[in-house]
């Protein structure tokens, strides 16, 4: 079974499509969920996996303990955790409302720590086990009015990285993607100005799909990235070129 964290939209939406795809059963998180949910338990159910989905807010430790728990009746073990949850509160850091900054260190880096945390024990008895966490290229080179995102995101990197030298003994493997500009709701959200100048630094001239963040995904879970662990791999039509 594979866990999605942020499973109702974008690219938690896309790889929990894919991994259906690729034979996995599915237990996939969301804030909110409503009719975004039941669009993704469609794509998934339509792979003829099992799939199980609940509201949980990540950045609740006892919640996502509930969560993992209730999805392992329902579904059997854990094999593969891909945390896509995330959100973003962007403001220069002068602006930058400390509820914000809390919020997205909250969600996107203590809420990867919280799933990490729960099923790595599992993983450990097991003995296999995959993790792919979402990260940013604003982790990577930081991103002006997003210092709380960017920290979140570089703070991801480094727990994985950590994590994967903890693990990488009992056969688990951990692993880190570092999107660029990807059409999700997301980016829809951000002003012209800013989308228009984003397509401008990307020597690929156009944005990433989610499909394509989720095949990155997929190759990572599986077996032909078997010796590879502890990476930030970037998907991002060459921006940092
Ligand atoms: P999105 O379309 O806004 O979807 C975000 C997902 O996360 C939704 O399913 C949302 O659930 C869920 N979520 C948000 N807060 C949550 C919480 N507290 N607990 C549980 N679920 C929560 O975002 P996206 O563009 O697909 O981004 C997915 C991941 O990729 C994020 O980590 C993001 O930082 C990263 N990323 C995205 C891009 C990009 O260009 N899009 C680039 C780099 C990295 P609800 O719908 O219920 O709120």
């Amino acid at each position: 079974m594979a866990i999605v964290t942020g499973g109702s939209r974008g690219i938690g939406r896309a790889v929990a499509a894919q991994l259906a795809a690729d034979g996995y059963n599915i237990a996939f998180c969301y804030h909110s969920g409503g009719d975004a949910a039941a669009e993704t338990e469609k794509l998934v159910r339509e792979h003829g996996v099992e799939v199980y989905h609940a509201p949980c807010d990540v950045s609740d430790f006892d919640a996502v303990q509930e969560f993992v728990s209730k999805a392992t009746k329902e579904l059997g073990p854990v094999y593969a955790l891909v945390n896509s949850a995330g959100i973003v509160r962007d403001n220069p850091m002068v602006l930058m409302p400390v509820e914000d900054w809390r919020a997205v260190i909250d969600t996107n880096l203590s809420g990867t720590f919280h799933f990490c945390r729960t099923v790595a024990f599992n993983f450990m008895k097991q003995k296999e086990g995959v993790i792919v966490n979402m990260s940013s290229i604003a982790g990577v080179y930081g991103n002006p009015t997003q210092t709380n995102y960017s920290a979140s995101k570089a703070g991801i990197q480094g727990m994985s990285a950590a994590l994967a030298k903890e693990v990488a003994s009992y056969g688990i493997r951990v692993n880190a993607v570092a999107p660029g500009f990807i059409e999700t709701d997301m980016t829809e959200a951000l002003p012209e100005k800013i989308r228009a100048s984003a397509l401008k630094s990307i020597p690929m001239k156009r944005y990433g799909g989610a499909a394509e963040v989720a095949d990155l995904v997929s190759f990572l879970v599986s077996d032909k990235a078997a010796y590879i662990t502890g990476e930030v791999i970037q998907i991002d039509g060459g921006v940092a070129l």
